[in-house]
């Protein structure tokens, strides 16, 4: 009986050693990820700045376009945004609607419910793609909507 608070930390002891080792092979087993798939680009804006993010999340701009038709269909109007900062969606479309024909080009740049521009000084926060140009430099724009078109 006397022996038993030893053995208890003994245990103790020993699901501590396994948590950390366990532990320490989930972080290893996550840095191996990082390393084989995540490749990072560094972009330089056409606002000066740079921004470093991954590949996947940088595309040329015809490249953006066959994403944006895959996503939601050939007619940019179906072609639908998410703001960064307020997480609403539109679609370009809703945009003409209230920001007029002639500021479609905006509808991934600017937001359509809050102040949020892609270019501005705080970007997409991370939460964005970047298009990159012929001269090498690239803007950022706003994620892609998580809804689908429609017909889909
Ligand atoms: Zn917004």
């Amino acid at each position: 009986m006397c022996d038993t608070p030893r053995r208890r930390s003994v245990r103790t002891e020993e699901v501590k050693d396994a948590l950390s080792q366990a532990a320490w092979r989930g972080q290893r087993k996550e840095d191996e990820i990082m390393k084989d798939t995540v490749e990072r680009v560094t972009v330089n804006l056409s606002t000066n700045r740079s921004v470093t993010t991954i590949k996947e999340k940088v595309f040329t701009l015809s490249e953006w376009r066959e994403e944006a038709k895959k996503r939601f269909g050939k007619n940019p109007d179906n072609w639908r945004f998410r703001c960064p900062k307020c997480k609403r969606e539109w679609s370009v479309a809703e945009y003409a609607e209230t920001k007029g024909r002639d500021n479609i080009e905006s509808a991934f740049q600017e937001c359509l419910y809050c102040d949020w521009k892609s270019y501005g000084l705080l970007g997409t926060m991370g939460d964005g793609l970047v298009v990159t140009f012929e001269d090498g430099s690239g803007g950022e724009v706003f994620n892609f909507a998580e809804q689908k078109k429609a017909e889909e």
